[in-house]
């Protein structure tokens, strides 16, 4: 029972988050050697109490409350979404890890 209500929670969670994220700034298209990325800006201030992202450019975490880049690959979808530092998805070839 209380398992089976916390699960609902996190999915509760997951679209609370996505809608902030679309309210911050509207998603685009970046190319990275010909592969399309989603990109949005988020300031992390939904994430989970002590969550944190591993940015995969840098692997220096990015912690919560940081103004950062979320991109995904288009053809892949959102669950493929990885969490980066501005300047680092700058930088970043399109050839994750
Ligand atoms: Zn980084």
């Amino acid at each position: 029972m209380r398992a089976r209500r916390r699960r609902g929670a996190k999915e509760q969670q997951y679209r609370e988050l996505d809608v902030s994220m679309l309210k911050l700034s509207l998603p685009h298209t970046v190319l990275k050697r010909g592969i399309e990325f989603t990109v949005q800006q988020t300031n992390g201030a939904n994430a989970e109490a002590g969550k944190s992202w591993l940015c995969p450019v840098c692997v220096i975490s990015i912690e919560p409350g940081l103004n950062h880049t979320v991109a995904w690959d288009t053809h892949r979808g959102v669950e493929s979404r990885r969490h980066f530092h501005n300047h680092c998805f700058k930088i970043f070839d399109g050839l994750l890890p």
